[in-house]
Parts: structure tokens; C-alpha cells; sequence
């Protein structure tokens, strides 16, 4: 049951009680004053019958018969009435009740003093036993009759007593006799019923009235407090409310309450705010931790994947590179010898991309590289001449011009020939790149395993050999390698593949041979001499190599190489603050174009040597050649770039001195042959003398190379040149090994030897 309808009950309850004690009192009270107007009435009544006492006296049935019937008559709620003489005896009785029957009473007080006599009656008054209670059904009142003559005294008739009563009027009076009356209880209380039941109807009022009241006012106490219970209940649940708001109880407990539960849920919205704000944080900061998470594993799968491509991937065509390349061919030779097959192998040469590149920029060379190679592999991959089971062809870019593809699978020499062919044609068909129609001028070399190698490298050289030789020959159809080939001019094609696929900075370096100026006795300048570590042939002279990177044009590349690595040596020396004042460099007559001009102008910037710290040297067959062409360049590279220019091997070519005036030189190099010369024969140091001179009235500083030894040195100082070159100071030295040379002062011995 709730707390407000047991407090409804308990209250209305109470008031019932209440009204119900209140009713019973007023109705007792009610009953009492009833009872007594009863009393006066019927004692009133007595005294007004004026026989009762004569009619006693006399024991006068009848007349008291008649009294008692005009008594019975005169008030309705009498049962009976009865009379009894002093004595108690009863003498008459009249009543319509059966019960009333006579009984002994006590005499009252008045009565004792007065008679001695007992009266039987009237026995009528019956009684109920309730709870070993007795209670009366009937009220009785016993009137006394009162006359001033004496009982006792002998009275005649009626007339005489009636006279002596009035004689004795003022004298003493006697107790003569009783009337009792008897009212059935129920009567009584039927006769209050009236006022009781208009009573009755007041309380009820009074309940209800009460009870509404008691309701309202439960209902405006616990209806806040239900809604303060339910939203207990709901903050302890979890949901929680804007705020509450109790109307009419605002400086009430309950208000306070109230306030105090809206404190609470204000904290909580607070509190629950913050939460948000923190997890929604907390998320921000688990996303963008997720975030960087998943960026930097991006990149280190995209530095994998790079890098992955970079070792096995051509970043141009996406193609293999070499190193994949000679992977997969040895395990396709491998197969193919268990399966007995032949494997093809097609060296693919792109002449004439170092003129696209030159012509049209690297972005156009680039595009025609990816050009060749998606026709490579569409010519390949569609092939059903040379894929007899439909193997794939692998195709690879092994050099900077240079394709590869691997044909296994195949049955004969002549599948790889007709399908070099088929390459050759397709390759060759001009193209369009920026839109320039470019045809490429393409050279297949082809080599057929087991017949031209046994494992991948030799296969691979085979075909590199024949591409060099379709090169050299100009062919405008692949060749297929062969042993004359071989003999031919092997080591210089292979030489030549070498070359083509060196990696310069791993396999190339610069020594440097100083140049002495023996007459101050100090280092003057060196000259740059390239050295190449071949890595199976080891040492190969620049003799072998260079007019063969002249040749098939590689001299541009690693020309440019040696630019950059001689120009970052020196800014190196002059930075440890080594006494180098000019640096030669040999350049290659082939090298002698705009770009070169560009190169050194960069490679001076970049490395912020003076111009007049470098020198080039130049050979003396260049300058034979078209003259206004290189007059012009050379014009540039001293007047505008500002460099020094010498002309090397002076004497071997068909120049003359005064030819040589025409172009803008700072130095002559008188050639080693000369030298050589000058011990045996008199005559050749005149000459050798001569052109010292003359050098000497054009303006040009000498240098004199390869003297090795001190007889030498001594002609070559008498002629006047002081600025010598050779193996009597020193080798041409590795990087490290001048900078000691100089710092050692490596050359004092030999001058002083001589002194
Ligand atoms: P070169 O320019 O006449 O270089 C001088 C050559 O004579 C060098 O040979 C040097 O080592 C050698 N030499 C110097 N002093 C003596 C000596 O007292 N006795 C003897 N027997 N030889 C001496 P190297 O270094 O073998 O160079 C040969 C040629 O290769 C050079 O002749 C040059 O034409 C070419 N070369 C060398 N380095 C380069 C280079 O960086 N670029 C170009 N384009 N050609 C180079
Ligand atoms: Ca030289
Ligand atoms: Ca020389």
C-alpha cells in the first residue's frame, strides 16, 4: 500500500472514530436529557392527578386504575405503569407489555424513613445479562406520592379526607404511596432516532469533508514526493532530468528537497557534459593517434614498395631492372636446360635517345623510353611465333638506352631471330612525342642459350656483344652473335657493355698528378685522371676505355662525372686550405658542346670555386676541327664562364703555334713524345726548345708532362720551363694520398737533388 493512501486510511480512519465517539456522547447526553425530561414530565403529570393519594389511602383500585390509565394515555412512550402503597406492595398495574411483570424494588430514600412495609413490584422490570452485565429493557421512574394526612389515620370517606388535606395543607407530609412508570429502552432510543440520524448525517459530512481534505492534502504532499521518488529513482537508473519543478513548494521541505536533487542533477549534467567532452576528446585524440598510425604505416609500406622497386624496378618504365633481370634469366636458364629448350635473349639499344634527350628534354627522352617499352611487350606478349606454349617473355631495362628481353621456351635459333626482328620492326615505326614525330633508331643483338652461354651473365654479354657490334656495323636488322664476334673485338665489346652499365661513383675515380713550378718550388696544379676499377678486370687503363666511351658516346656521362667529382675535389682541398691554384681536367673533344658549358657553369655554383681555379684541357686535334663551332664555345667558357683552357699533347697533331694564336688559351702542354725525344736526339730538344719559346712570346704558360727523370727536368730548365708534370715527382696520386704528397712537401727531395 503507498505511504499516502495509508495515510488517507489511518486519517479518515481516526476522524470516523472520533465522529463516531463524539455522536455516541451527544446521543448519551441526548438519551440523559430525554430520561430526565421524561422524570419531570411524568412527575409533573402525578402532581397534577389530584386522587393519588386519597385513592391510596383508601386502596382504591379502581381510582388508581383510572389514575394509572390517564398516565399510561398521556405520554406514548410509556409501556406500563403501576402503584404501589408505602410498603412497596404493589396495588395496581395497567400496561400492554407482557413482560412487565411485578418484582421487588428497593425503596428509595424518601420512601425507607417513612414505611416498613415491602413492596412486591413491580416486578415487570426485565433485564438482558450482556457480558455478565445487566442491563434494562425498560427505564423505570418511581414517582412518590406525598400527602399531609397521615396514612396511618383513620379516615372516614373521601369527603373527610379531603377536608383534612386541606386543614394539614401547610403541615408535614407523608410518603403514601408510588407510581412507577416503565418506557421500553428501545423506545427511548427510538424516539432520539431523529436527531440521531440528522447527527449521523452531520458526521458524515464531517468524514468525507475530512476525508477530502486529508486527501488534498496527502495528494499535495506526496505527489512531489512521489515525483522526488521517481526521480530518485531515475537518477540512480541512469536517466537523468532536465531539472524538477514542484509548483507551490518552493520554501517548504519539500522545495528544499527539490533544490537539493536539482543541485545534484546539475552536477550530474555537468559532470556527464565534461564526460562527453572528455571522451569525445579522448576519441578525437584515439582517431587522429589511429590516423598517424595508419599514415605512418602507409609510408613505411610505400618506402618498402620504393625501395623494392627502387633495387629491382626501372622508376621510368617500371620495367625490371638489371638485377631482376639476371635473376629470373638464370632461373629461366635453369629451366630450360632441365627441359632441354633453347632461351633467347634480345639486347635492345635506343640509339638515338641521348638526341631526344638533348633535342626535345628528358621528359620526351623519358616518354619515348615508356613508349618503347609498352610496344616491347605488346609485340612480346601477343607473340605466337615464339611462344609456342605461350610462355611469357620477360622484358627488362638494363641500361640507360638499353631493353632486354628473355624469349623462353622456344625451339630454335630461328624463333629468337624472327622474333628480334619482329622487335626491330615494331620499335623502330616513328612515334610522336610532344608532338615531334621521333623515329627511333633501334639495334637488336641476340644470343641463344646453351649455344652462347651457360648461365645468365654470359648470356646477357653475348647479346650485349652482338648489340655492340649492330651498333658499330649500323645495322638496320638484329644480329645474332656469333665467335667471330667474339674474337672480333671482344674485350672491346665487352669493354663497351661494361661501360654502359658501370655505376660511376662505385667504379670510377680521380687521381691526381701534381704540377711542380720548380722555380718557386711549389705545387702550381694538378691534373684529373680518371681511373676505372673495373669489378672483374680490375685496373683498366684510360687508353682502353676513353676512345672507346668516345666512341659509342658514353664519354658525355662520364664526362660530366668527372666534371662534378674533380670540381667537389677541389672545393675539398681548398677547404682544408691545400695550395692547389688551378685544377685540370681533360675534357674530350665530343664533350665540347653547350651542355658542357652549362655543366661547368653549375658545377662552379654549386661548389663555389673561382672560375680561374679549373682549367680544361684540350686536345690539339679538337681545335682542328670545325673552328668556328669550338672557336665559339671556347670563347664562352673562358671569356663568360671565365675557366682557364690548355691545350694538351701539343705537338702530336697538325697544328701550328700561330694557328693555335686564333684560339683564347692560357696554357700549352708540350707532349711526353718530345720529351722522350729531347735525350736521344739533339734536334728534338731544339724543337722541343723552340716551341717552349714561342709558347712562351704567344703568352701561354708551359706545362711539361711526363718527365721522369732529372736529365730531363734539367734540358726542360734550361729551354725555361719550370712547370713540370711527371712521374720524377709523382704518379698521378688518389685523393689522399696528394693531399699528404703536399702536405709532405713530397717534391723538395728531387729539387734538391738537383741542386
Ligand atoms: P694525357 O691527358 O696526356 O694524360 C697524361 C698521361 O700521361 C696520364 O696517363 C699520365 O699518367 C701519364 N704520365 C704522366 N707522367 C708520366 C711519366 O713520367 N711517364 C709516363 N710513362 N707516363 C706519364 P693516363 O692517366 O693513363 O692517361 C692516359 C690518357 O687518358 C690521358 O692522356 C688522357 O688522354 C686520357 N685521360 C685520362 N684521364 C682522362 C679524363 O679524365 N678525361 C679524358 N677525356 N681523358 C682522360
Ligand atoms: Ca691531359
Ligand atoms: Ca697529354
Amino acid at each position: 500500500m503507498r505511504i499516502s493512501t495509508r495515510f488517507t486510511v489511518l486519517s479518515v480512519s481516526i476522524t470516523t472514530l472520533a465522529a463516531l465517539i463524539a455522536l455516541t456522547a451527544i446521543l448519551l447526553s441526548e438519551f440523559n436529557s430525554r430520561k430526565a425530561i421524561l422524570n419531570a414530565d411524568i412527575a409533573a403529570r402525578v402532581a397534577q392527578g389530584g386522587e393519588w393519594a386519597r385513592a391510596l389511602h383508601f386502596s382504591d383500585v379502581d381510582g388508581l386504575q383510572q389514575e394509572l390509565e390517564v398516565l399510561l394515555l398521556s405520554e406514548p412512550l410509556l409501556a406500563g405503569a403501576a402503584s404501589r402503597n408505602a410498603a412497596g406492595d404493589a396495588l395496581q398495574m395497567v400496561g400492554n407489555e407482557p413482560t412487565l411483570l411485578p418484582r421487588p424494588r428497593t425503596p428509595n430514600a424518601e420512601a425507607t424513613s417513612l414505611s416498613a412495609t415491602t413492596l412486591k413490584g413491580p416486578g415487570a422490570m426485565r433485564s438482558a445479562m450482556i457480558g455478565g452485565l445487566e442491563l434494562p429493557y425498560y427505564y423505570g421512574i418511581s414517582v412518590p406520592i406525598l400527602s399531609t394526612v397521615n396514612p396511618l389515620t383513620d379516615i372516614a370517606d373521601a369527603e373527610t379526607y379531603r377536608v383534612t388535606a386541606a386543614r394539614n395543607s401547610t403541615g408535614a407530609r407523608f410518603v403514601v404511596g408510588y407510581v412507577e412508570v416503565y418506557a421500553p429502552l428501545a423506545r427511548l432510543l427510538i424516539d432520539l432516532l431523529p436527531r440521531a440520524n440528522t447527527l449521523l448525517v452531520v458526521v458524515l459530512i464531517l468524514v468525507v469533508v475530512a476525508f477530502l481534505f486529508v486527501r488534498s492534502t496527502v495528494r499535495r504532499i506526496s505527489r512531489p514526493m512521489e515525483q522526488l521518488a521517481t526521480t530518485a529513482d531515475d537518477i540512480s537508473s541512469g536517466k537523468i532530468p532536465r531539472a524538477i519543478n514542484i509548483s507551490g513548494h518552493r520554501h517548504d521541505e519539500i522545495g528544499d528537497i527539490a533544490n537539493v536533487l536539482n543541485g545534484v542533477i546539475q552536477g550530474v549534467h555537468k559532470m556527464t557534459a565534461q564526460l562527453n567532452v572528455d571522451r569525445e576528446l579522448m576519441s578525437l585524440q584515439v582517431d587522429s593517434a589511429k590516423k598517424q598510425l595508419s599514415v605512418a604505416e602507409a609510408q613505411v609500406n610505400q618506402t618498402r614498395n620504393r625501395l623494392k622497386r627502387v633495387a629491382y624496378f626501372d622508376p621510368v618504365t617500371s620495367l625490371p631492372n638489371r638485377r631482376l633481370m639476371l635473376e629470373q634469366l638464370n632461373m629461366l636458364m635453369l629451366i630450360a636446360q632441365r627441359e632441354k629448350r633453347h632461351l633467347g635473349v634480345l639486347v635492345i639499344d635506343v640509339e638515338n635517345l641521348r638526341r631526344v634527350n638533348e633535342s626535345l628534354g628528358h621528359e620526351a627522352g623519358d616518354s619515348t623510353l615508356r613508349t618503347i617499352a609498352s610496344r616491347l611487350k605488346d609485340c612480346l606478349r601477343s607473340s605466337d611465333v615464339v611462344s609456342v606454349d605461350d610462355a611469357p617473355n620477360d622484358i627488362s631495362r638494363i641500361g640507360n638506352n638499353e631493353f632486354c628481353a628473355v624469349l623462353h621456351g622456344i625451339n630454335e635459333t630461328g624463333d629468337a631471330i624472327r622474333t628480334a626482328s619482329r622487335v626491330y620492326n615494331t620499335l623502330s615505326a616513328p612515334m610522336e612525342i610532344q608532338g615531334a614525330s621521333v623515329a627511333p633508331v633501334i639495334k637488336v643483338g641476340v644470343a641463344v642459350a646453351p649455344e652462347h652461354g651457360k648461365r645468365g651473365e654470359d648470356l646477357l654479354r653475348a647479346a650485349d656483344i652482338a648489340v655492340t657490334a649492330a651498333r658499330q656495323r649500323n645495322l638496320s636488322e638484329p644480329l645474332l652473335f656469333s665467335r667471330e664476334l667474339d674474337d672480333a673485338g671482344s674485350e672491346r665489346f665487352l669493354l663497351e657493355a661494361d661501360l654502359r652499365k658501370a655505376n660511376f661513383d662505385r667504379e670510377f675515380e680521380l687521381h691526381y698528378q701534381p704540377q711542380i713550378d720548380c722555380d718557386k718550388g711549389l705545387v702550381c696544379g694538378a691534373e684529373a685522371l680518371i681511373r676505372w676499377n673495373h669489378p672483374k678486370l680490375g685496373n683498366v687503363p684510360p687508353f682502353k676505355f676513353i676512345p672507346i666511351a668516345e666512341e659509342s658516346g658514353l664519354i658525355i656521362d662520364l664526362g660530366n662525372w668527372i666534371i662534378e667529382r674533380a670540381f667537389a675535389d677541389l672545393a675539398d682541398f681548398r677547404e682544408r686550405r691545400l695550395d692547389i691554384s688551378k685544377l685540370s681536367i681533360n675534357i674530350s673533344a665530343l664533350q665540347l658542346t653547350d651542355e658542357l658549358i652549362d655543366v661547368v657553369r653549375n658545377a662552379l655554383t654549386t661548389h663555389r670555386l673561382p672560375a680561374d681555379s679549373i682549367q680544361l684541357e684540350l686536345t690539339e686535334s679538337l681545335l682542328v676541327q670545325d673552328v668556328d663551332a669550338v672557336l665559339t664555345k671556347l670563347g664562352i667558357l673562358r671569356n663568360e664562364v671565365g675557366v682557364r683552357l690548355s691545350v694538351d699533347d701539343f705537338g702530336t697533331g697538325y697544328s701550328s703555334l700561330a694557328y693555335l694564336a686564333k684560339f683564347p688559351l692560357n696554357e700549352l702542354k708540350v707532349d711526353r713524345s718530345f720529351v722522350v725525344g729531347m735525350e736521344a736526339d739533339e734536334s728534338a730538344a731544339k724543337v722541343t726548345g723552340a716551341i717552349i719559346a714561342m709558347a712562351k712570346q704567344l703568352g701561354l704558360e708551359i706545362v711539361v708532362e711526363g718527365v721522369d727523370n732529372p736529365l730531363q727536368l734539367q734540358r726542360l730548365g734550361e729551354f725555361g720551363a719550370s712547370v713540370i708534370q711527371g712521374f720524377l715527382f709523382s704518379r698521378p696520386l688518389p685523393k689522399e694520398a696528394l693531399t699528404s704528397y703536399i702536405e709532405s712537401q713530397g717534391w723538395q727531395d728531387v729539387l734538391k737533388s738537383l741542386d
